[in-house]
């Protein structure tokens, strides 16, 4: 999965399409993201005691990453990310103007 927590991504479908936000958790089983305060549903909460008032909370929906694109904090550009090797470890770099992500 190339996007990881605390990258952030512009959203390409949905409500939400064109926004840009931060992930906030990154799921490379499902290959979801999660983004900061975009793609919000609201829950319902269930007072747990008697008494107690019933909520209702905005919960980040996790997005597809096909659906998010990443954006470069260099060029501020939406972009692909490419792989080089960097000595011994693996770099993400941006396709448009080569700086690492
Ligand atoms: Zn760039």
């Amino acid at each position: 999965m190339n996007i990881k927590k605390g990258d952030t991504v512009k959203i390409l479908t949905g409500k939400d399409r064109g926004k840009s936000g931060k992930v906030v958790n990154a799921d490379s089983k499902t290959s979801k993201v999660s983004l900061e305060g975009l793609n919000l549903y609201k829950k319902h909460v269930k007072p747990k005691k008697q008494g107690q008032k019933g909520e209702i909370i905005s919960i980040a929906r996790p997005m597809d990453i096909s659906n998010v694109a990443i954006v470069c904090p260099s060029c501020n550009k939406q972009t692909r990310i490419g792989f080089r090797m960097d000595v011994d470890k693996k770099v993400r770099y941006c396709a448009k103007c080569k700086g690492a992500i």
